[in-house]
């Protein structure tokens, strides 16, 4: 999924474990755990949503990737006050992409797109066992529309909170 989907359901935890009445530690805690939880299965039913292994080299790639690189940074200046469960929900993908495969690059210096550990080791794993009869669309330039429809979704839960 593209971050901006992470971070809506990021404030979606953030906002529903904030309205129980639970001691402060405990309360970043479930934050930090849903949010992780949130991204696995999230990444785990990305399948139906535009996601090339690979960067391409098309003006929709390179279009929709801005678009979202905007509604991210937006969402993130807008909803700061949710910061929390934002990071929560990105931590599998900061931890991949932002540490692990640079580090990766680095010693081995291969650009291998398909190295990391949360998305191999326990989405993978996670897809394979409970959403294996989701199709494959990462490839289509259509499915993006699935990511907008999961987007929403996120939005109105949101708030609804
Ligand atoms: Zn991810």
């Amino acid at each position: 999924m593209q971050s901006v989907t992470h971070f809506i359901f990021g404030v979606v935890i953030q906002k529903y474990v904030e309205s129980l009445s639970l001691p402060f530690w405990i309360q970043v805690l479930l934050i930090i755990f849903l949010g992780i939880l949130s991204h696995i299965i999230l990444d785990s039913i990305a399948v139906i949503t535009y996601h090339p292994a690979e960067p391409q080299d098309t003006f929709f790639w390179k279009a929709y990737h801005i678009l979202i690189l905007i509604a991210s940074i937006a969402f993130i200046i807008i909803f700061i006050k949710y910061w929390l469960g934002m990071l929560a929900s990105s931590i599998p993908d900061i931890i991949d992409w932002y540490i692990l495969r640079p580090i990766y690059w680095k010693i081995t210096g291969k650009r291998d797109y398909s190295f990391s550990f949360f998305h191999k080791k326990i989405i993978d794993l996670t897809r394979n066992h409970l959403f294996f009869w989701l199709p494959d669309l990462t490839e289509k330039d259509w499915a993006a529309a699935n990511e907008l429809i999961i987007i929403v979704i996120g939005l109105i839960w949101m708030f609804s909170l």
